[in-house]
């Protein structure tokens, strides 16, 4: 670690208090010097994180894009709901969805193995920086900076395999140009469904109540990890075994209360804390309405067409669910910033550390500001066309088709042949999955919407493939409407069978073929990647100005530097507590199983699980000892430090005992990726005390609330 940065985390240490008013999600080998026991912890911190030897943390996994954690010696996984649901879909049919009705296995014999789900348990991580680092001393260049960096980097990662060949070794970038931390885990590769709950209880008010508060979501789920008989990591096998984890989390089944110390232990996925106020403009002009705009677009056009045809809406379900997801978190982050006024408060900051620094410093802060603040106005004069053509390439198949399609006829060209076969194999796989995924309609409409989008750029959005190919009179409307007729209509592209034997028999013709969208392709593709290009290289520019901008806000504002969230495993820490989401408007921190009783029948998203209806009505609470309905906790909310990725988390209290899930945040903090704070900043678990009855007494696996040692 450089000495500065030692000192940014020497100042962190010193800060703590000062910190947690500030949130944070800390990398896991600094919580030693976090003040934790002030704040409630009642356990020793060393029992979470020991570096030498065990720890609450050895109970946590990334799994997927998820966390989760271990709650039995048997390897017995509690996550979301929406992070292993999914898993289902290949044993469901018509007849017998088990996406809708959930699954108990009842046995481990009968768990069903989720293909690609894997989950990864941390075993040590070292700083590496100064490795990583060499050589890049005297570069000033972002991009050549970055290209040193990429090539230490894949060797320091290769000479790691070599020594540890049955860990995954990752490298992770804590501040770019300035800090890096190697990672070494294990990877489990046969995770098992045990329990899922029914669809109707696991995402009890759908889309209706994502990024919302109150909430009454049963978002969890139970898995298993598997390893061969020797206990090492293994593919699928009916003879592997239940994995034994080292740690394992006990349950708090009596819950806790309002103001309440709790903590987190996760892998939290991406949050831009670090970055210049002009990266919050860039977010707020650009990234987040053109993005959130046009999935609005898409879902809506998806809906309609699904209107008519069942099953173009029955394939496009879970696409409707992650644009959906992403586009009302957009919308709230626009939101929340613009009342906050988030980019006048950064350039206020910037401002105070202007005027704090010394003369030299504060010379230096400036220039560097003035350098980024450029490189961000240059990313911003093209950041529509830029993000158009992403969309454009990832989103219309017959595009994409055609380009790769072109990659091919490019590689037979320009390659010798090994080299063409290699690049062959692969883009012949995405071609493949074009064709299975394309929905001409659906893409015709889609490119029509993109082609008049466009026809409105202006300045230095503009794209010039178009004005060379399409825009050439005054009337882009009806070239556009005529371009699109033309184009979808029984074209050759689309005739698979014979894009395969012209591709295999005779490569040369390729280049030949009269087809409106490789003359498309043919005609964006120099821009769409020039525009790639500069967009990679002000970045890589940006980044190599952050060290420094980071060191200058440190020596100004004191100790408030965390590096931002990386998929790398983070604790934070809070309390039980509700919040005013609006003037007059208090929301407390509980919801209970009555809400849901509530709100059923008000939209689709509202249906009552029939087994939870029939239990309310007899007041059936088992052991759990409740009076009625309005006893049961549901969902829970606490101002921790949280983003996507914490997903399936688990929420502890201060002995590390686990009291709930985490799986959402409210709308306004969504906007924590950028600035999180007190009076917004809640995230959502589901209360452990709801999945304990509904595992018992709505799906009757109480087998598995013995394999956790539940014994009330
Ligand atoms: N819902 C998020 C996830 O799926 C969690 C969050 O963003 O707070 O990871």
């Amino acid at each position: 670690m450089n000495r500065r940065y030692l000192k940014c985390f020497s100042l962190a240490l010193l800060f703590s208090l000062h910190l947690w008013a500030e949130g944070g999600m800390y990398p896991i080998n600094t919580i030693g010097s976090l003040n934790l026991k002030k704040e409630g912890l009642k356990m020793d911190v060393k029992d979470i994180y020991n570096p030498s030897g065990k720890g609450l943390i050895k109970a946590v996994v990334q799994l997927g894009g998820c966390t989760g954690s271990f709650v039995s010696d048997k390897g017995l996984i509690i996550t979301n709901h929406h992070c292993a649901f999914g898993g289902l879909e290949p044993y469901s049919t018509p007849g017998n969805n088990l996406l809708e009705k959930g699954y108990v296995a009842g046995s481990q014999e009968k768990e069903l193995p989720i293909k690609g789900l894997t989950c990864k348990i941390l075993i040590s991580n070292t700083d590496v920086s100064t490795d990583i680092l060499k050589g890049t001393e005297s570069v000033s260049d972002g991009v050549l900076k970055k290209n040193i960096i990429a090539k230490n980097i894949a060797s320091y990662k290769a000479a790691e395999v070599l020594k540890n060949p049955d860990y995954t070794i990752e490298i992770a970038e804590m501040l770019p140009g300035k800090s890096y931390m190697l990672f070494r885990y294990i990877t489990i590769k046969d995770i098992r469904i045990v329990y899922i709950p029914a669809r109707n209880i696991g995402e009890f008010g759908g889309e209706s109540d994502n990024w919302e508060w109150p909430r009454h979501t049963g978002d969890f789920s139970f898995v298993r990890a598997y390893v061969g008989k020797d206990g090492k990591s293994a593919d699928y096998s009916q003879d592997n075994v239940p994995f034994h984890p080292e740690e394992f989390l006990n349950i708090n089944a009596k819950g806790l209360a309002e103001n309440d110390f709790v903590f987190i232990v996760g892998y939290p996925g991406r949050t831009f804390r670090n970055l210049p106020a002009d990266f919050i403009k860039m977010q707020e002009e650009f990234t987040l309405p053109y993005i959130s705009d046009l999935y609005t677009w898409e879902i809506n056009t998806i809906k309609s067409l699904g209107a008519g045809d069942a099953k173009f809406m029955i394939k496009n379900e879970p696409k409707i669910k992650q644009l959906a997801n992403v586009e009302k978190n957009y919308k709230g982050k626009l939101k929340t910033m613009r009342s906050i006024a988030l980019y006048k408060s950064r350039l206020e900051e910037e401002q105070k550390i202007a005027n704090k620094l010394n003369i030299e410093q504060s010379a230096r802060f400036k220039n560097n500001l003035n350098k980024s603040n450029a490189l961000y106005a240059s990313m911003g004069s093209i950041a529509f066309k830029s993000y158009w053509y992403n969309n454009l390439y990832s989103e219309s198949k017959a595009i994409a088709l055609a380009d790769n399609i072109r990659t091919i006829s490019n590689a037979f060209r320009t390659m010798k042949t090994e080299e063409y076969n290699k690049i062959k194999k692969n883009t012949l796989s995405l071609i493949r999955s074009q064709y299975k995924s394309i929905y001409v309609s659906y893409d015709s409409i889609f490119l029509k919407k993109m082609l008049l989008d466009a026809s409105n750029f202006s300045g230095s959005n503009m794209v010039p493939g178009l004005n060379t190919l399409l825009f050439k009179n005054e009337n882009k409307m009806q070239v556009i409407r005529e371009y699109i007729a033309k184009a979808y209509k029984k074209n050759l592209i689309f005739d698979s069978t014979s894009i395969f034997k012209i591709i295999n028999d005779k490569p040369e013709k390729i280049e030949k073929l009269k087809d409106p969208f490789m003359d498309l392709v043919k005609n964006l593709n120099k821009d769409y990647h020039e525009t790639d290009s500069l967009m990679t290289y002000y970045k890589a520019q940006l980044d190599a100005l952050l060290p420094e901008y980071v060191d200058l806000r440190m020596e100004a504002l004191g100790g408030d530097f965390l590096p931002d969230a990386n998929r790398t495993l983070r604790l934070t820490y809070g309390y039980i507590r509700g919040y005013h989401p609006s003037d007059a408007t208090y929301c407390t921190p509980f919801t209970t199983v009555r809400g849901m009783a509530e709100k059923d029948g008000a939209a689709p998203d509202y249906r009552l699980n029939e087994d939870i209806a029939r239990l309310l009505n007899q007041n059936a609470f088992g052991a759990y000892k409740l009076k009625d309905k309005n006893d049961l906790p549901m969902c829970l909310l606490y101002n921790t430090d949280t983003t996507g990725g914490n997903s399936g988390s688990p929420l502890l209290d201060g002995n590390g005992q686990l009291i709930g899930i985490n799986f959402d945040r409210c709308l306004e903090a969504t906007v924590n990726d950028y600035a999180w704070n007190e009076s917004y900043s809640r995230s959502i678990a589901v209360d452990i005390r709801f999945v304990l009855w509904t595992t018992s007494m709505v799906s009757g696996a109480d087998y598995l609330l013995k394999e956790m040692y539940i014994t009330q």
